[in-house]
């Protein structure tokens, strides 16, 4: 069984970002970049089916400047068997990724895609959805629990009221919620074999794909600054200030 993963390079989770002097944008000048944390537990999940012998290839796919080449790379050493950087310098939205990501599925035939459910960045949470819409595939999101069964697949989804256990028929779509798995860190050894591992490049217009962006970000500004609190004497004090001060009671 094929299995494509899909993974985004973000601004790593360690880091404050700030926006950018003019507001239009988050500032990536000199900012650690590294694979989304969600697509990290969807190659972790793909590499765990083939060690139990129900996978046989993975695919990580990429799209992205030439850059990202960087975390296909870190995909590989963590155990992908190859790469695809779909290469674009322009700020790809969900519904043109989604269509990207189909066209792939349309070359490739995987069995399975792995996304993860959210990229931290953006925090859209629409990808996997529309790329399952697009392709006719079924789909399941927030996955918790994945146990591939013949031609069919079990996903326990994190829903608000608990889980939810749906059984799906391949191919699928599956996207990866928090406790889903721990992604191992890649060894030296198979980071000095994923340098070897192939690549394939390919553009948004050799797959017949308009990436133009159909939403604008007008402004992006950082959240209010807190004020500093103060300690109060007594509850006397405090519910004086939550009065006259505050004015909330
Ligand atoms: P989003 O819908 O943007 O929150 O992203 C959800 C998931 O879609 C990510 O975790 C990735 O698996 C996939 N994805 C989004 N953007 C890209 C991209 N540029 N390249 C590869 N995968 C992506």
């Amino acid at each position: 069984m094929k299995v494509l993963v899909a993974v985004k390079r973000v601004v790593d989770y360690n880091v404050k970002v700030r926006p950018k002097s003019d507001g239009t944008g988050v500032d990536l000048n000199n900012v650690k970049m590294a694979i989304n944390p969600f697509c990290e537990i969807a190659i972790e999940e793909a590499v765990r089916l083939k060690e139990k012998g129900v996978v046989t290839e993975i695919v990580a796919v990429s799209i992205g400047a030439k850059v990202s080449q960087e975390q296909i790379r870190t995909a590989l050493a963590l155990g992908a068997d190859r790469g695809i950087l779909v290469e674009t310098d322009v700020e790809v939205q969900p519904l043109a990724i989604a269509k990207l990501l189909k066209a792939v599925c349309d070359k490739e035939q995987p069995q399975m895609v792995i996304l993860g459910k959210q990229a931290i960045d953006g925090d859209n949470n629409q990808t996997g959805q529309m790329l399952a819409a697009l392709t006719g595939m079924s789909q399941g999101t927030f996955a918790s629990e994945v146990v591939v069964d013949g031609d069919s697949v079990t996903v326990t989804r994190e829903v608000d009221s608990g889980s939810q256990v749906v059984k799906l028929s391949l191919p699928a779509v599956i996207t990866t919620d928090l406790r889903l798995n721990e992604p191992r860190y890649a060894s030296l050894p198979n980071i000095m074999k994923a340098k070897k591992k192939p690549m394939d490049v390919m553009t948004p217009e050799e797959l017949g794909v308009d990436v133009t962006p159909r939403v604008t970000t007008l402004k992006v500004e950082p959240p209010a600054e807190r004020q500093a609190g103060i300690k109060v004497a007594d509850v006397a004090e405090l519910v004086d200030k939550l009065k006259n001060e505050a004015k909330v009671i």
